[in-house]
């Protein structure tokens, strides 16, 4: 590809990028055009803008959104995002993968996503409450255990989860509102959350770096690796890396980076991290310029911020042998085609962090149920689901020659189609 095209690849907008994903494992399994029609736009965009009360007294005005991109597999499933970017592009970029993720995974879900644009560092613990219920009234019927299931996602946790199942069951008939439990996943564990669920997108991109390890035939024990935010999904990848003796050299969040030659004690990281948001004050490790951080020499590299973190601009400055991507899609198509022809190998965002709406699922299945499962079900079935998924997509990799991306991708689009081909469409 000339540096042309690179560059009009890097312009692209996030759902555009999730649409020229999609669509090249379309072209590789040719895929019917009706079905690629049906794909290539969300079914619904739900715009909303809703008031709530802020501490001052003063009243203000928030846009939140959901969308919901498909649903032929199972009820949307997918996270809410509070940022201050939030934007609609961004939400049906992660509503699309979301489609793609939970049919990859086989789980009996489509795929959804919601975002409320604002900044949570800026509201108290109280105005945070206020918006989370406000948002959920506003969305009312937009969701529901059998129609759409939200989960957390940057910047929410099961704190909110836990507001927006209390605020739906509230507005619900007395006699129907325990049923309504798995309106939202990701939940504590007193009200309804499963074992496993925090760490459980950390896990799922361990379990995937474990396979990548046995078929490479690489001692994970003897590995380095930088991660990319130190959150929900880079903090619990980290720590659980870690488990295996690989050294984290590196981290960073949207403020500091740092490091360490001799590896950071991620588990100090940790407890320092929680007790003070701050990771500049970590004594055990140096603080480096933001930008050099993607320069720092290491066997893997987890990106696990942001979308389009890795592009032109930083991949040359990568030394690695594998990208895991615990983000939602961290790489740039333009990096993407570079990564690929630099022979550093990728586990795409759809399987790599898959682990989180897969403990999801577990979740709303014992919400079903009623039933409470240990960890060591729940970690048991997750490694299950998430390896045999790796497998999958390295057969149709190696099968068809493709990128780990399209492959995967493809494997997705043949269970959607399926799925299609036997319902077809009403009427
Ligand atoms: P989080 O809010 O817990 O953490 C996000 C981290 O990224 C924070 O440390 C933040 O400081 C850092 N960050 C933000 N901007 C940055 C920047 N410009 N440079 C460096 N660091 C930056 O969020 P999370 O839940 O861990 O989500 C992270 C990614 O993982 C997102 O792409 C999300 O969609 C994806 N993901 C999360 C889950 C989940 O279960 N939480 C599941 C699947 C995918």
């Amino acid at each position: 590809m000339t540096s042309d095209a690179h560059s009009d690849n890097e312009s692209l907008n996030l759902y555009e990028m999730a649409v020229a994903q999609w669509r090249s494992a379309a072209a590789e399994i040719s895929l019917e055009p009706w079905i690629a029609t049906i794909l290539s736009q969300p079914k619904n965009e739900i715009m909303i803008h809703f008031p709530v009360r802020m501490d001052s007294g003063e009243y203000r005005l928030f846009k939140g959104y959901r969308v919901q991109h498909n649903n032929i597999l199972g009820p949307y499933k997918g996270g809410i995002r509070f940022h201050p970017n939030v934007h609609i592009d961004e939400v049906k970029a992660l509503a699309t993968w979301m489609t793609f993720k939970c049919a990859l995974i086989h789980l009996p879900f489509g795929g959804g996503k919601g975002g409320v644009q604002f900044d949570p560092k800026q509201c108290s613990r109280g105005e945070q409450m206020r918006l989370t219920r406000r948002f959920t009234h506003a969305l009312g019927n937009n969701i529901g255990p059998e129609y759409d299931i939200p989960a957390p996602d940057v910047n929410t946790n099961a704190q909110t989860m836990v507001w927006m199942m209390d605020t739906y069951m509230n507005s619900t008939a007395a006699h129907n509102r325990d049923s309504m439990r798995g309106v939202v996943t990701g939940k504590t564990l007193e009200v309804g959350g499963s074992e496993g669920r925090d760490k459980a997108t950390g896990q799922g991109t361990v379990y995937c770096i474990e396979e990548w390890a046995a078929q490479k035939k690489f001692d994970l024990s003897k590995a380095t690796f930088i991660t990319q935010g130190f959150g929900n999904a880079g903090s619990w990848a980290s720590s659980l890396l870690a488990r295996h003796g690989s050294r984290l050299l590196a981290t960073c969040n949207s403020r500091h980076a740092i490091y360490s030659e001799r590896g950071i004690d991620v588990e100090a990281l940790r407890l320092h991290y929680d007790r003070t948001d701050d990771l500049s004050t970590f004594r055990a490790a140096q603080v480096i310029p933001l930008a050099e951080f993607w320069k720092i020499k290491a066997d893997i590299l987890i990106p696990a911020a942001l979308e389009r973190q890795l592009t032109l601009a930083n991949v040359g400055d990568v030394e690695v042998k594998l990208v895991a991507e615990a983000a939602n899609g961290p790489t740039t198509l333009a990096a993407d085609e570079v990564l690929e022809s630099r022979g550093i190998d990728v586990i795409p965002d759809i399987l790599c962090n898959a682990g989180g709406v897969c403990v999801s699922y577990f979740e709303w299945v014992q919400n079903k149920k009623s039933e409470h499962w240990d960890l060591e079900e729940v970690d048991r079935k997750l490694e299950t689901k998430i390896k045999n998924a790796f497998r999958r997509v390295s057969t149709w990799k190696s099968e068809r020659n493709l990128s780990s991306r399209t492959a995967a991708f493809a494997v997705a689009l043949e269970r959607i189609r399926a799925a299609y081909l036997q319902r077809e469409i009403f009427p």
